[in-house]
Parts: C-alpha cells; sequence; structure tokens
C-alpha cells in the first residue's frame, strides 16, 4: 500500500487526507493543533467561492469543478456547508477585470450575466450604484462556512482511516521528524499555509495580517448575495450562521507571524470597512461591527500557489495567496494525480521567478 505524510491539517491538508485515503493510500495527517484550530486561515468563519478569476481561465475550470465537490461534502456530512447565495461584482471599469472575467465564464460555459449598476437594488433592500460601470452576476458562487468545513474534512478523513497524530513536525531530510519521532513514508507533503514560509525560507512567501469584520445589519439583508468591489478590494455577504454581514478588505495587511500575532484587528480595519459600508449601502452608515476575526495570507508575488517537489517524494502545497480555499476539493484531486505519477504539476506553481500580478486575487488595489 502506498503511504504518505501530509503535514498540515487546514483545508488544503485535511482534503488531500481525505482524498488519498479513499483512493487506496495509507495517510498519517500531523497537525500541530486542533483541526479547526482558530489560527488557521481556514478557520474563518465564512470563506467564498467564486469562479471569475480575471483573465484566468485554470483557476474558474477548478473553483466550477469545487462547487460539485463541497455540494457532495455536504450531503455527505448531513448539512449544508456551501451556501449558494450567488454573487454580485461591482465592476469600477468597462473593459477592466470584470470584463475579462465575464470573457472567460463565457467561454468555459459558466452562467453569469451582465446588469446595469442600478439593478444591485434586486439583490441588495439599499444599494448605490455610485462609481460603477456595470454588475456581474454569479447565480452559482456563494459562501462556504469554512471552519465547520475544515472540522468536518478532518474528521471525514479519520473515519476513512487516516491516521491523525498532533504534534509539531519539521523536515528531516527526507522525512518527517515529529516532537524528535522520525516518520518516513512514499511521499511527504508539506502543506503548513502561512507556517510554510518559516519552515521553508526558501519559498517566495510574505505573510501578512487580514482582519475581517461582520456588521449587525437589520434582517431583510441576511438573505443577500456575496459581493465583490474588485477596484476597492472590497468584499462581503449577508449573515452567516449569526455573525452579522461580512463587509472587508482584501488589501494586504502588514507582515504577520501566524504562530504568535496577535488576534485582535486594527481600527484602521474597521473604518475602511464601515466607509465602504456607509459608501456602497447608504442606509447601514454608521452599523454596529458585531464580529472580528483575524487570519493571515501567505502570499506568492502573483498569487500563483506552489506545488513544488522539493526532493523525490518530498512536495510543497502552499503559497495559497488568499484564494485558496474554495478550490479545497478539487485541488485534492488535482494534487493526487500529481502523486500518483499520472501529471506533473502546471508549471506556474514551480520555484521560477515570479512577476508580480494581482488577477488572480480580489484585490485591485495596489498597496
Ligand atoms: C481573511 C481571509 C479571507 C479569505 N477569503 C477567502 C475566500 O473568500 N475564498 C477563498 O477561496 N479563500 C479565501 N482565503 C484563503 C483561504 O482561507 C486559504 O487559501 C486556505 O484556508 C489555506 O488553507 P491551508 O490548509 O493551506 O492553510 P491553513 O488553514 O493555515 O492550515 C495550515 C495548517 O498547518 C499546520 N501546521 C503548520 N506548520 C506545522 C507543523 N510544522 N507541524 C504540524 N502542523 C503544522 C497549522 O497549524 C495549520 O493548521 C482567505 C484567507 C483569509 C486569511
Amino acid at each position: 500500500m502506498k503511504s504518505v505524510i501530509v503535514v498540515g491539517a487546514g483545508i488544503w491538508g485535511s482534503s488531500l487526507a481525505l482524498r488519498l485515503a479513499e483512493t487506496g493510500w495509507r495517510v498519517t495527517l500531523v497537525e500541530q493543533h486542533t483541526p479547526g484550530h482558530v489560527r488557521q486561515s481556514s478557520a474563518g468563519e465564512t470563506r467564498l467561492l467564486r469562479c471569475a478569476h480575471g483573465q484566468d481561465d485554470w483557476y474558474a475550470s477548478l473553483a466550477w469543478r469545487a462547487r460539485d465537490g463541497w455540494r457532495a461534502l455536504g450531503e455527505r456530512v448531513g448539512e449544508p456547508l456551501y451556501l449558494e447565495s450567488g454573487m454580485v461584482w461591482f465592476a469600477q471599469q468597462a473593459d477592466g477585470w470584470e470584463r475579462a472575467s465575464s470573457a472567460v465564464l463565457e467561454r468555459l460555459g459558466i452562467p453569469h450575466s451582465l446588469l446595469g449598476p442600478d439593478e444591485g437594488t434586486r439583490f441588495f433592500p439599499d444599494f448605490s450604484g455610485e462609481g460603477l460601470e456595470f454588475l456581474m452576476w454569479e447565480p452559482y458562487a456563494g459562501v462556504i462556512r469554512a471552519r465547520r468545513a475544515t472540522q468536518l474534512t478532518a474528521r471525514l478523513a479519520v473515519q476513512e482511516g487516516v491516521e491523525l497524530v498532533r504534534g509539531r513536525a519539521e523536515p528531516h531530510g527526507d522525512a518527517v521528524a515529529v516532537d524528535g519521532e522520525v516518520m518516513r513514508a512514499d511521499r511527504v507533503v508539506w502543506a503548513c499555509g502561512a507556517w510554510s514560509a518559516a519552515l521553508f525560507p526558501d519559498l517566495p512567501l510574505a505573510v501578512t495580517k487580514q482582519d475581517t469584520v461582520h456588521f449587525a445589519v437589520p434582517p431583510a439583508w441576511n438573505g443577500i448575495p456575496a459581493w465583490v468591489d474588485y477596484g476597492a478590494s472590497a468584499y462581503g455577504h449577508g449573515d452567516v450562521d449569526g455573525v452579522g454581514m461580512k463587509t472587508t478588505s482584501d488589501a494586504e495587511g502588514l507582515p504577520y507571524e501566524p504562530e504568535t500575532g496577535a488576534r485582535v484587528i486594527d481600527q484602521a480595519s474597521l473604518d475602511v470597512a464601515s466607509s465602504y459600508l456607509a459608501r456602497r449601502f447608504p442606509s447601514l452608515a454608521g452599523s454596529a461591527p458585531l464580529f472580528t476575526q483575524v487570519c493571515q495570507y501567505s502570499l506568492t508575488p502573483d498569487a500563483e500557489w506552489i506545488i513544488h517537489e522539493r526532493s523525490p517524494g518530498v512536495w510543497v502545497l502552499g503559497g495559497d495567496s488568499g484564494h485558496g480555499f474554495k478550490h479545497a476539493p478539487a485541488l485534492a484531486a488535482y494534487v493526487a494525480t500529481i502523486l500518483e505519477g499520472e501529471q506533473e504539476p502546471e508549471k506556474r506553481f514551480g520555484l521560477h521567478e515570479r512577476v508580480p500580478t494581482r488577477g488572480l486575487r480580489t484585490s485591485g488595489m495596489t498597496t
């Protein structure tokens, strides 16, 4: 039986462990805390699923496949993990990122439509289209209950035979040392999120603090779609599980240490979120923050991920660049084929020199 050690039980490592266990591998999953612990990037209350990725069709197709994965996972565990609220894109430019996304979605046959800014009131109780050229509606986009999905994916992996080992892993040649004990397998995958930057300092990774804010809003706002203003690096969605309406920024924050950094949001993040809320949804001006959360991005310069074989059989899966959650079930299937030797990873995921770009994230603002 082929064996693999996956280090890191965030959504990437847990989904991969589950996938490999289901396809005949003996899997050991090593996690320093508990799956779904609050310092993980995967432990945000919610994460968006969208297919629009600017002019890139690889990630658009992957997200479309991942949607099936989330729905199937929800059915399997008996609770909905993916809430298909739809998503409205607020396009500030007539021929910018959203137009490029629309062309790709059209080519891939992924449903969407373009609307005038005044049609925003179809989706939101109150809406200002100020500064917008058009809206793009993605009806099958939505919101994933992220932390819950991470916990359940890891639990399912264990039910499928994965051995979950609690401990801090360190590279030991081609093996893995967990709190002093050396473990070996046919393959090793380091899926350590933001911790990868310290484990493998040669990787092109920057870790940044990201603050999220949810506001207390009237009940009429609970069922709204998710929304993204790429030009303003702002996004959000309606209430999920009682934590309020998310309105927050995708612009990258200050450098951050994932294990010890303070889990308190900055006043500036709250101010930015409040002011965007008031501008786009005027009747919500002055809404009180209900829930806040600190998380971290693990950014590559071009927002392309890292899927790299460091030495024979030893892989790094990281650099999610703030847009990796939604893809997890489909990414796990893709990485499994690589570990099986059925295909090489796309060149884009390698350690070549990367040219800074922004098109894959929902953040069009340069900082
Ligand atoms: C504020 C914010 C908003 C986001 N919004 C979206 C969104 O809307 N849509 C989307 O698709 N994505 C989004 N993302 C990105 C998404 O959350 C990440 O892509 C995803 O969670 C990455 O998962 P991961 O498993 O790689 O990392 P993590 O979830 O961080 O997991 C890594 C795990 O590895 C463990 N670990 C690390 N080192 C060791 C070690 N040495 N030994 C043992 N265990 C170790 C850690 O404890 C941790 O549990 C967002 C991220 C943030 C921060």
